[in-house]
């Protein structure tokens, strides 16, 4: 007879977005064994975290799980996080500075309690369980309302630093261009996010009420939005190019709500165009395989790496 497997440790996962929060249970296989998402609380970081452990507590005991049997939370914050002393240092969208989310998180749930930022945590799923499984030197790019990267190289993630290494969304790709959140103009973020594209969008006339409705526009053969769309995709593969050509990157990962309507092949076409590799040795540019719940994987994985005291 086989001696039964132990069973897969299981760890509580909060993927704290900008407008999104995501609640679930991850284990260390990877898999997300239950999920719940909702509008990110009003309020401060405490009421964040509150929610939280009240969204975990009810999904815990739909599952039949002890919680607080369990090693601890990661969570994903948008924003600077230094994870060795779980502070968010800065939130750009909340505006907050040196949070200790970690412990307000802890207190809150009754467990360990670990951060990272969203981007990183998801780099760090997709080298684990996605399709960039084990690839030693990649760049992970979040396009969403705003554009984030993440870099990995040499097996490891690089933040560098002052944690800023992988800002793609801040690459100025458009000058003279419009003004970007970060207070400078022509960013990549500010001709190619959700929110550009759709700042792009009203102004140029068409009726739409999101990034996706104006790729479905393009699609149906409105010239305006096709115009955009084409924009969008010469932007984001140059500025992947610029990547590529700096890093010698082995593959590029793209994630993220508007990253579901790019089209892989011409963002490829670009890289390609650009890159200063033979076309056999460009980084392949692919979706994640991971989808919407990459970064709460990721989550989950801080707390497996803190068990097992890995650096992250
Ligand atoms: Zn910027």
């Amino acid at each position: 007879m086989q001696p039964e497997a132990p069973p897969l440790a299981i760890a509580a996962a909060v993927d704290f977005g900008g407008t999104k929060l995501a609640i679930g249970f991850v284990d260390e296989a990877g898999r997300v064994l239950a999920s719940t998402r909702f509008a990110t609380p009003d309020g401060g970081p405490a009421e964040v975290a509150r929610a939280a452990a009240d969204e975990l507590a009810t999904i815990a005991a739909r599952l039949g799980l002890d919680l607080l049997s369990l090693a601890g939370v990661g969570a994903t914050v948008p924003g600077l996080a230094d994870t060795e002393n779980g502070v968010l240092r800065f939130a750009p969208t909340q505006g907050w500075r040196d949070v200790p989310f970690a412990q307000m998180l802890s207190d809150a749930v009754g467990l360990p309690a670990f951060i990272a930022n969203d981007v990183n945590a998801c780099a760090l799923a997709e080298q684990r369980f996605g399709v960039a499984k084990g690839c030693a030197n990649f760049l992970w790019v979040t396009v969403s309302t705003g554009i984030g990267g993440a870099l990995v190289l040499n097996g490891r993630l690089f933040e560098g630093p002052r944690a800023l290494a992988g800002e793609i969304g801040h690459m100025a790709v458009a000058i003279p261009g419009p003004p970007c959140g970060c207070g400078r103009d022509g960013c990549l973020q500010a001709v190619a996010s959700g929110t550009a594209i759709l700042k792009a969008a009203i102004k140029s006339g068409l009726e739409v009420s999101s990034g996706r409705d104006v790729f479905d526009k393009a699609l149906a053969g409105d010239t305006r939005a096709v115009e955009i769309v084409d924009s969008v995709h010469v932007h984001i593969g140059r500025a992947l190019s610029h990547a590529a050509n700096l890093l010698d990157l082995d593959m590029i990962v793209i994630g993220g709500g508007v990253a579901e309507s790019l089209d892989t092949r011409r963002l490829q076409r670009e890289v390609l165009a650009h890159a200063i590799t033979l076309p056999e040795h460009a980084p392949p540019v692919l979706r994640t395989t991971l989808r919407a719940e990459a970064a709460l994987i990721g989550a989950g994985l801080l707390v497996f790496s803190k068990q097992r005291r890995e650096a992250i």
